[in-house]
């Protein structure tokens, strides 16, 4: 078995001083693959130093320069992304051919956006045309701990630690216990593109444990997290006592808003989009509501759709969904196909169990349920794996008040003709973002959620932005 326990702190891979053994286990195959090691005190203090002795250097170089080392950056990542897809699909279990496309493709755009995004903005500027004593200074927050989950692992990673360079943060990345292999490929690459010692440190650790001593860490400035709520929540905790900055991008449990007048598309992109990543994304599209008119044919085609989706190992080639994570999530998830069933939704796909065929790896069979109501568990708690639930409703009144109801906002989706009621809708669904007929948020577009999805945004110059104070400076000279 490979072993891969060294930690990147301060421009060397160093072996933990107080880490304990680990094993990721590839969950196509149940296998352990790799033995990592999980960070202790002694760890995390020592890469928060090397945060800490180098954030004056990075923060003072200029960000043209800082921009370059993120260009040598995405160079070196469209190398070794063959590596990256590998070690996603082993770890976290995405097809794969998706983690080449998906997957590894997201970093790009990501690190790619952040590139354009701070070419072009300001970071010194008058406070407008009439002040001209008047400065406002983006500065670097600081040190900032980064705390990225399994689930699109990459995505995560290029979304923080690409904006805080940028910004002229230094940094500790802590990725999933789950998913760590391609995260040790991005610290090779942030090597190799030669950042200064101690701007970019990576260590591997729990949540409990490492996680913990770095939100509690009073040398670090900020915490960047995404995940689950209950760790967002863990997190804030921690982080009140020093009053660091937190930014959080939690779970989500999305409307789908389909009109009777939607596109003939409509139902199937729906469908897949929820199935997309085995269910495993904040943003799917977890609750579909469907007008009464068009409910028993959306109801039907979804089942047609949901059955036609094929289940596999990550190594196989093609079209097809992984395994979910780990045995916790499969018990999860199982549990909750469940309570669906007891509470009398109406099961029209898949089920408990694994799929046909399979009795080894965390594979789960696509399912649909109908006839849900939105008080039932299904519907409210965020269940990460292939599970959709069809909810009738009558008016777009209705359809609105359906679908905020919900502890969180992340994203939305509406499926109409009705440009008004595009509209209408974008403006009253209480989410970061919304998606309508099909479209996808540009190069730019910020990600983050509302209510308990979190605060943060992510992407652009919005992502960059939340690595950054805002200083009023007042008697600017022009020297
Ligand atoms: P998690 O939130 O526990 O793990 C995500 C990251 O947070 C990991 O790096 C983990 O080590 C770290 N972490 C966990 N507890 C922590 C703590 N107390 N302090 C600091 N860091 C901590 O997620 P999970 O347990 O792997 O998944 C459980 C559920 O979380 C899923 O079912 C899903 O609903 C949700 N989830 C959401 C997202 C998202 O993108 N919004 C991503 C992953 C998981």
């Amino acid at each position: 078995m490979l072993k891969k326990c060294k930690f990147y702190i301060n421009g060397q891979w160093v072996h933990p001083v107080d880490g304990t053994d680990h094993l990721v286990i590839d969950p196509s195959t149940e296998e352990p693959t790799t033995t990592i090691s999980l960070g202790g005190q002694t760890d995390v203090d020592n890469a928060v130093a090397a945060a800490k002795a180098a954030f004056s250097g990075w923060t003072a170089t200029p960000v043209a320069k800082r921009i370059a080392l993120v260009e040598k950056l995405v160079e070196i990542y469209d190398r070794r992304s063959e590596d990256i897809a590998k070690a996603m699909s082993t770890e976290m279990g995405a097809p794969y051919d998706m983690s080449r496309t998906q997957q590894v493709g997201a970093g790009t755009w990501h690190l790619k956006n952040f590139i354009k995004a701070a070419k072009d903005f300001q970071f010194d500027q008058p406070l407008n045309d009439h002040t001209p004593k008047d400065r406002i200074i983006h500065e670097a927050v600081g040190v900032a701990a980064l705390i990225t989950p399994w689930n699109w692992p990459m995505n995560q990673i290029t979304l923080k630690v690409g904006a805080a360079a940028i910004a002229g943060c230094t940094m500790i990345l802590k990725p999933s216990e789950e998913s760590p292999l391609n995260a040790i490929i991005f610290a090779e690459m942030i090597d190799e593109a030669g950042f200064p010692a101690g701007v970019f440190n990576m260590l591997n650790g729990d949540g409990a444990g490492t996680g913990t001593a770095l939100s509690c860490h009073p040398d670090v400035d900020m915490v960047s997290f995404t995940g689950s709520s209950r760790a967002g929540r863990l997190i804030s905790i921690n982080a009140a006592e020093t009053l660091k900055r937190v930014h959080l991008e939690l779970g989500g449990k999305g409307a789908n808003v389909i009109f009777e007048d939607a596109d003939e598309k409509a139902v199937k992109r729906g469908v897949l989009h929820m199935m997309n990543n085995t269910g495993q994304s904040c943003n799917a599209p977890s609750r579909m509501l469907v007008e009464r008119s068009k409910y028993d044919s959306a109801v039907q085609e979804a089942a047609l759709i949901a059955d036609s989706v094929t289940v596999g190992p990550a190594s196989a080639e093609g079209r097809h969904i992984g395994p979910v994570v780990n045995q916790v999530q499969w018990n999860k998830i199982q549990d909750l196909i469940q309570k669906g069933l007891d509470e009398g939704a109406k099961l029209v796909a898949g089920g408990t169990g694994r799929p046909e065929g399979f009795n080894k790896g965390f594979y789960v069979r696509p399912t649909v349920f109908a006839d849900v109501n939105n008080q039932m568990t299904i519907a409210r708690e965020e269940i990460f794996g292939p599970v959709l639930s069809i909810i009738p409703f009558e008016t777009e009144e209705e359809a609105l008040e359906i679908a905020n109801d919900t502890p969180y906002g992340l994203t939305n989706y509406v499926q109409t003709q009705n440009g008004a009621r595009l509209n209408r809708m974008a403006r009253k669904l209480r989410s970061g973002m919304v998606e309508m007929n099909g479209a996808s948020r540009a190069a730019g577009s910020p990600f983050g959620g509302m209510k308990q999805s979190g605060n943060g945004r992510e992407g652009g110059i919005w992502g960059i932005l939340d690595f950054l104070e805002i200083k009023a400076v007042a008697g600017w000279s022009p020297e």
